[in-house]
């Protein structure tokens, strides 16, 4: 069933609980009314009674005026019970489009999160699906092969291998996201050293920067932040790995860290192929990579290292910018508060 069918449905029932509860206030405030207002005359009307009953006269007379006495009263009271209807009926019907309006405001947010839910999980799906595709028809193709040689059966294990760390590394991705939504990293808040973490993401991406002759340089500042020490490594991973990713061979990049006013500054300088201002929006999203098939790169990812970062950074109160020129470079620049 479409999400908007379901959200129609509980947007009717929502609809009809406001409807009733106000029907309720309403239909009980009026009865109230009524009651004191009827009381009240009752009493006029006994007065009025009493006063014609007690004048001297024909009876005849007073017969004629106290049954104008009563048919008045009956007409007040009729006049009284449909004024209260018709008001009845117009908080009803007031609160019947107020309501619908209301519920509708109330089902968006929510009408989003499960659009972007089913999103989620049918990217995620794609992105699995290209890996394990790829794996089978290798698998199956060598099943076929009358005879196979350890050789041939070494390259084909490496390239399985190769499909099986892209599955894993989406799964890690996967996870990291999850957990970085649940907000759970803000009970390990404390301080840490800036510049140690720069050392750590930059030791473990030194191999993958040797393997294209990348120099990277550092420019630290010593400075403390509060913050989770393993999502910040994360996020600077992300960063930095991705400036490895998409330089060219020789090239290098610049780190430095710099205190700008109560806030430390991480900038991450690349001079790799950068990013097209038509993807400059969407880079951030859920699974957006944008299109490097023109420049000399042939990159491996899913389009999640960004949106982990953004939301590491968010987490932590800061900021995340990028400045990118295509075939020139890009410049991440990452504000953290200080402690
Ligand atoms: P992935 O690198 O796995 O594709 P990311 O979310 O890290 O995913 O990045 C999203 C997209 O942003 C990348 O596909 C790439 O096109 C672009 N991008 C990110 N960092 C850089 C960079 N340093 N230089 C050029 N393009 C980049």
């Amino acid at each position: 069933m479409p999400n908007s069918l379901i959200t129609h449905a509980a947007r009717i029932r929502l609809t009809a609980w406001y409807l009733i509860i106000i029907a309720l206030i309403s239909i009980s405030f009026s009865y109230v009314i009524y009651r004191s207002v009827i009381g009240d005359l009752q009493r006029g009307f006994a007065v009025a009674e009493y006063r014609v009953q007690s004048q001297i006269g024909y009876s005849s007379v007073k017969q004629e005026a106290l049954e104008m006495l009563a048919s008045e009263f009956e007409l007040v009271r009729h006049a009284i019970m449909l004024r209260l209807l018709l008001i009845n009926a117009g908080i009803i019907a007031v609160a019947g489009v107020s309501g619908y309006f209301l519920s509708g405001k109330t089902f968006a947010p929510i009408e989003a999160m499960i659009d972007e839910q089913k999103r989620f999980v049918a990217d995620a799906s794609h992105e699995l699906r290209t890996p394990l595709t790829a794996l089978k028809t290798e698998i199956e193709v060598a099943i076929r092969s009358k005879k196979i040689t350890v050789r041939e059966a070494r390259a084909l294990l490496k390239s399985n291998l190769e499909e099986v760390d892209k599955i894993q590394s989406l799964a890690n991705h996967l996870l990291a996201l999850s957990r970085y939504e649940n907000n759970q990293v803000r009970d390990r808040f404390k301080k840490v050293a800036l510049s140690a973490l720069i050392d750590k993401a930059v030791t473990k991406l030194i191999p993958l920067a040797r393997s294209k002759n990348i120099i990277i340089k550092k420019e630290l500042a010593e400075l403390e932040l509060i913050g989770d020490e393993v999502s910040l490594e994360e996020l600077l991973t992300i960063l930095i790995d991705n400036a490895v990713k998409y330089s060219l061979e020789g090239s290098s990049i610049n780190i430095k860290t710099l205190k700008v006013k109560r806030e430390a500054k991480i900038v991450i300088q690349d001079f790799g192929v950068g990013i097209k201002s038509s993807d400059m929006p969407y880079i951030f999203n859920r699974f957006y990579r944008a299109d490097t098939s023109r420049s000399k790169l042939a990159v491996d990812g899913h389009g999640l290292g960004l949106s982990i970062a953004k939301k590491i950074t968010d987490l932590h109160n800061g900021t995340i910018e990028v400045k990118s020129a295509p075939g020139k470079g890009s410049t991440f620049s990452v504000t953290l508060p200080l402690k």
